[in-house]
């Protein structure tokens, strides 16, 4: 038997070697070297609600030398241990990894013996003596020792609430891989954030978002598709350098052409059908209409459609005037929800990618707080090898935000602010608080262009998407509104990409069938130029 027990006390089994009277000795001498002064109930109290103890260092015990044997108080400890353990089983839940009040307790219990070395008697591993002496399996009686850790660095009063919302193993699976300052950060972290979610709760998500929030970057590995067409990119420059010497006009037009066909390529690996970007990233989700451009929102119809069954609260169901038609529309109803289960999203992306920032939403919305966006940027920085394409119709907020964020040091390449302007009004009003906005890179959407624009000066800007309305109650983008903006764009050597007529084609005449999904050209030409920097910019050495 290797553990001796009399009235529940324990005693190390000493060397393998030994006969059975000089066990009895050895074991009559154990019992009397235990110490006179036993701790007191409460020192054994303060010992088992430590608040985050260390595993101590377990010293196997060999054949050679016999083991520390259990101080009394010690034993006493154990037993009292046990004893939880032994009613707790009765009472756990019939649910698989449920963390019930007694499941936490076994938890609790088992990581006080492995981390206070209290199994040392039976001259045993922690998990032989969990099997042995309360028939866990193996591995089972590790993983419920370490679930108990991740509750004992929570005894701090302020983790304690989060520690309370962990209802099952696999929520906490996640947060055993980590060190006990690690579990701080994180605890932390997720106290912050479970206030900004609608329920307080927390989910797997959020707890593997707020670990990823601290934890490394994974880094970036470079496509195979995006190394081609980086590689072919560099050809065509090359050549356009030999064309350069012979006949430029030409050859910048064929160069023109071939970077559009490039572009073209490298979307068709989008996902989004948003032809200059590859993903949608939504951290957040609803808004408030602020605009002409807003009137037939798509982020309010997919929540009323494709999305209700998460997000119909957002949008309300309303009838309006539309030129003296009664039309039926989903509406943002002001209310926003910010998500941070999302927050790690690019992150586990680590194929650089282009993602646009909140399509559901507006991230400078007035709901959203400084602390959530700066969380937004932090996530963006720390996902470098992306490029992150932020839209708001909120630029004041934006330039604010930035000039404060960026005080002391310089905006980062990957990510790219800008504004959207559908009218004059609207380009005439925003475009000063985008210039007064800290970015490595500006740009301006003008989708869905609902009126001509007269530009001055597009000092300072580096990109133009512009776009025409879709949908049963588009309107009619002009021609001749594109082909201005087209013309300032080039006198002013401001990147210029033409994204889609929408319902309407360049004749004014409704599109229907292929022709929607035709490549969009205004005067026949393609237009889908690339500000710099660009994502390849991005790339960190490591990915090379
Ligand atoms: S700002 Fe954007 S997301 Fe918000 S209502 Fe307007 S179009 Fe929709």
């Amino acid at each position: 038997m290797p553990i001796i027990r009399w009235d529940r006390e324990y005693v190390a089994k000493p060397a393998q070697t030994m006969t059975a009277s000089s066990r009895t000795k050895k074991k009559a001498a154990a019992v009397k070297k235990l110490p006179k002064a036993a701790a007191s109930p409460s020192q054994v109290e303060k010992k088992a609600n430590l608040k985050a103890p260390k595993p101590a260092k377990v010293k196997k015990p060999s054949l050679e030398e016999p083991v520390t044997p259990l101080s009394s108080e010690e034993q006493e400890e154990l037993v009292r241990l046990e004893d939880i353990i032994e009613k707790s089983n009765s009472e756990v839940g019939e649910k698989e990894g449920e963390l019930s009040s007694a499941a936490w307790k076994i938890t609790d219990a088992l990581y006080q013996i492995q981390s206070q070395n209290l199994y040392r008697a039976v001259g045993k591993t922690f998990e032989k003596y969990s099997k042995d002496r309360f028939n866990y399996s193996l591995a089972h009686s590790k993983r419920l020792a370490e679930v108990g850790k991740i509750r004992a660095v929570g005894e701090n009063p302020e983790h304690k609430a989060i520690v309370d919302l962990i209802k099952n193993e696999s929520m906490a699976r996640p947060l055993t891989k980590l060190s006990e300052s690690e579990l701080g950060k994180v605890y932390a972290t997720l106290s912050q954030w479970v206030k900004w979610k609608e329920k307080q709760e927390l989910s797997s998500q959020t707890i593997r978002a707020a670990i990823a929030y601290h934890a490394d970057a994974p880094g970036p590995k470079a496509s195979k598709l995006s190394t081609d067409v980086e590689a072919i990119r560099a050809e065509i420059k090359s050549l356009k350098g030999f064309i350069d010497k012979t006949n430029t006009k030409s050859a910048d037009e064929s160069f023109g052409v071939i970077e559009g066909v490039l572009s073209r390529l490298v979307d068709v690996k989008r996902s989004t059908g948003i032809s200059w970007t590859e993903h949608t990233w939504n951290p957040i989700v609803g808004c408030t209409y602020v605009s002409e451009g807003c009137r037939n929102c798509y982020a309010a119809f997919q929540m009323g459609t494709l999305m209700a069954a998460r997000h119909s609260d957002l949008v309300d169901r309303k009838s309006v005037d539309e030129g003296g038609r009664k039309v039926e529309r989903y509406m943002f109803n002001g209310k926003i929800k910010l998500l941070p289960d999302k927050l790690d999203e690019p992150l586990r992306n680590t194929k650089p990618s282009k993602y646009f920032v909140n399509s559901l939403s507006d991230l400078f919305h007035k709901k959203v707080n400084d602390d959530f966006i700066t969380t937004v940027f932090e996530m963006m920085e720390k996902a470098h090898w992306h490029t992150f394409q932020v839209l708001t119709k909120r630029p004041k907020a934006m330039a604010a935000f930035t000039q404060k964020y960026y005080e002391d040091r310089t905006p980062p390449s990957n990510i790219w602010l800008g504004t959207s302007a559908e009218n004059q009004e609207t380009f005439d009003e925003r475009l000063p608080h985008l210039l007064e906005t800290k970015t490595a890179l500006r740009w301006l959407s003008m989708e869905p262009l609902l009126g001509s624009v007269e530009i001055t000066s597009l000092e300072g800007l580096d990109w133009i998407v512009v776009g025409g309305e879709s949908g049963s109650e588009a309107r009619k983008m002009e021609a001749a509104w594109v082909r201005s903006i087209r013309d300032a764009c080039e006198k002013e050597k401001v990147q210029f990409f033409f994204k889609q007529w929408g319902k309407f084609g360049e004749e004014g005449q409704e599109l229907k069938g292929k022709a929607t999904k035709a490549q969009p050209k205004v005067d026949g030409v393609p237009h889908n130029n690339w500000p710099v920097p660009t994502k390849a910019d991005n790339v960190s050495p490591s990915a090379e």
